[in-house]
């Protein structure tokens, strides 16, 4: 899960790591307050999930006497399609030179690694080549120092204590991810100015987070219910039981042009009601106009499916291809109730591709 700024800066600031002074606000007039203890000027910074916020249009300079209006001006913006509804005011910093770091999980070596760009800032990605790599085992508490010496080339010493304390944060937090771009050097010392983090989703009852922001309502009520799910573009539903036959339903659908609205595994076993609730929330999607149920009826017994698939109700069509235990039994429960049952996977996909919108 991803955190906000705000959020991310109010951590590393417990682990030691120095942040600007700074206030969340919600509406342009609260502005005012914060003002004093911020100095002459201040920057105004869109809380939005968005990369390149800064870039596009997320960060605002003020002086004291424009606050109010520059807030409701960036309270007015949409960022990359995102409404701003909480912004961090911070004091201006009078930046002498910006640095990139950040610590992730290095898939090969299967370790965290710090990257360091002695220029950090909003243009990092177009110069990767700049990047220093430096994998640090996590067996360490800390980073020695002779990996240190690697991670910071010919830049000051003074970063080292906030690198390693982002090390702590990555390795204490669970990350996935802790940057700072830019942390930057001034006349009082070294500040993280940007600060993201985001915590392992299978960390996350560990790190004492209840509810995963990053979820949809339904991804939410899906993980509830122990369905596999990811949601997708397209219009055409799907559910399957094991992950195997559910991506070759995908894949189907694929081969004959369609787009397929979503991936949802049931398990096994699935009785009527885990097929209800799996059928209702596909439909629930505004995209969907069909859904293609495949089943292999094991344990799953395919009158239960079928009688789940009628108890749902749903409005858009269901085009059901399932073969195994009580086939027949939910063959004439599904005929019973007006839906169609279809001899193959291929003929279920080619029928959704007739129906769909
Ligand atoms: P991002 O675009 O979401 O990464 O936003 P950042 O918080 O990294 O800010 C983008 C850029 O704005 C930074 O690289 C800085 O150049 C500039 N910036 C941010 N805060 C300050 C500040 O306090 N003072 C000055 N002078 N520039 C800042
Ligand atoms: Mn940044």
């Amino acid at each position: 899960m991803k955190m906000l700024e705000y959020e991310a800066k109010s951590v590393f600031s417990t682990y030691g790591i120095p942040v600007p002074k700074g206030a969340l606000i919600r509406a342009p007039e609260e502005v005012t307050a914060h003002l004093p203890a911020m100095g002459d000027g201040v920057v105004l910074k869109a809380q939005v999930d968005v990369g390149g916020r800064g870039k596009a249009g997320g960060i605002l300079m003020a002086d004291n006497g424009s606050a109010i209006e520059t807030a409701r001006e960036l309270f007015s913006r949409e960022i990359k399609g995102v409404p701003v509804r909480e912004i961090l005011v911070e004091e201006r910093l009078a930046i002498e030179h910006e640095y990139y770091v950040s610590i992730a999980i290095d898939r090969s070596s299967k370790q965290p690694v710090v990257l360091f760009a002695d220029a950090g800032g909003v243009e990092i990605e177009s110069d990767v080549t700049a990047i220093r790599k430096v994998v640090v085992s996590p067996l360490l508490h800390d980073i020695p120092p002779f990996l240190m010496r690697e991670i910071l080339g010919g830049a000051p010493k003074e970063l080292a204590p906030v690198i390693n304390s982002l090390y702590h944060v990555f390795q204490e937090k669970d990350a996935m991810l802790a940057e700072i771009n830019p942390l930057v050097t001034t006349s009082r010392g070294v500040y993280a100015a940007d600060a993201k983090l985001i915590v392992d989703d299978n960390a996350l009852a560990r790190q004492g987070i209840a509810v995963n922001r990053d979820l949809s309502e339904r991804e939410r009520e899906a993980e509830q219910h122990g369905f596999s799910y990811v949601e997708l573009d397209g219009t055409i539903g799907v559910i399957g039981n094991g992950a195997g036959l559910t991506m070759s339903t995908l894949d189907l659908i694929e081969y004959y042009n369609g787009q397929a609205a979503n991936f949802l595994d049931v398990g096994g076993g699935a009785d009527q009601e885990r097929v209800k609730h799996a059928v209702r929330l596909v439909a629930s999607m505004p995209k969907v106009s069909v859904i293609v149920v495949n089943l292999l009826g094991g344990i799953t017994r395919c009158d239960e499916v079928a009688k789940g698939i009628i108890a749902a109700g749903v409005a858009p069509t269901v085009i059901v291809r399932m073969a195994g235990t009580n086939e027949a039994e939910g063959r004439r429960l599904l005929a019973e109730g007006g839906y169609k049952m279809l001899e193959s996977m291929d003929a279920a996909v080619k029928a959704a591709m007739e129906v769909r919108r």
